[in-house]
């Protein structure tokens, strides 16, 4: 009944914005109360560095019960903890450490393709650089820029050294064919220029568990700890996977993070500095 609701919703093309209408409520309606609920902690400690709001405590978020296991037993870093959300505007700790790492690089007038663009980096980004913006489903994108393209990972419809920077902020642990993704992103990115890769990872596990053919939400959430993931990256092995797209990866572990401490980043994440 359900697939049948989203194939006839899908063929008036009312699937996805209704689907944007709903979600745009209940963020809304979250953040409404988040307000007033966190309104007792305003004042020092933490500034969100996407709308400057400064709180003694940010909002916590832990994985639901379904994911629990997974996430829990394999330690995995996957935007999970205390301080995630900016109890004004929802911000997400992984968004916050990509905007502070971005705000470190210099963006004035590059040419930068956002794949699976997330709210607050896109704002960051506009108006500083000329951006481009994909996805596989772009219906669920139009909110945050309504020229959004349809595009692959795995086969971007661009040409080779198109761009001066990449961005795919948790994108990886999504795409069974993660090598050719990663091989693409390569391909269409300029020499000497940036890829801002981050994903979920385990430092803990021993190989990176993965089920790339997987198509089953249950399994996967009992698995990789999230419903449309197919895959948890061991820390050293995601590196590598990156060197043999041909990119120079470089770790840079949470604790030499510490000036961006007070923009409540998640615990534990490191950055990746991966360049062409
Ligand atoms: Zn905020």
């Amino acid at each position: 009944m359900k697939e049948l609701l989203k194939k006839i919703l899908n063929a008036i093309h009312l699937y996805h914005p209704l689907q944007l209408f709903y979600r745009q409520t209940i963020f809304n309606i979250k953040k409404v109360c988040s307000r007033i609920i966190y309104s007792k902690y305003r004042g020092e400690g933490f500034t969100c560095n996407v709308c400057g709001s400064s709180y003694s405590e940010f909002i916590p978020d832990y994985p639901s019960k379904i994911n629990r296991q997974a996430i829990e037993s394999n330690h995995v870093i996957a935007g999970y903890g205390r301080n995630i959300l900016c109890p004004n505007c929802l911000s997400t700790a992984r968004e916050r450490l990509v905007i502070a790492m971005l705000s470190k690089a210099g963006l004035r007038g590059k040419k930068i393709l956002h794949l699976s663009p997330e709210k607050n980096v896109y704002r960051f980004l506009k108006g500083k650089a000329d951006i481009i913006t994909a996805d596989l489903v772009p219906g669920f994108y139009r909110n945050i820029d309504k020229n959004v393209k349809q595009a692959d990972a795995v086969k971007l419809p661009f040409d080779n050294e198109s761009f001066d920077m990449i961005i795919g902020n948790h994108i990886l642990e999504h795409i069974p064919d993660d090598m050719q993704a990663m091989k693409e992103i390569f391909r269409v990115l300029k020499k000497n220029e940036t890829a801002v890769l981050q994903v979920p990872f385990s430092n803990t596990i021993e190989s990176t568990i993965e089920e790339p053919l997987i198509n089953d939400p249950r399994r996967q959430s009992a698995l990789f700890g999230q419903k449309d993931h197919v895959r948890i990256y061991q820390l050293s092995d995601y590196m590598k996977r990156l060197n043999t797209a041909g990119f120079i990866v470089e770790y840079i572990p949470h604790e030499s993070l510490h000036e961006f401490f007070g923009f409540a980043i998640q615990p534990c994440e490191g950055f990746f500095h991966i360049r062409k």
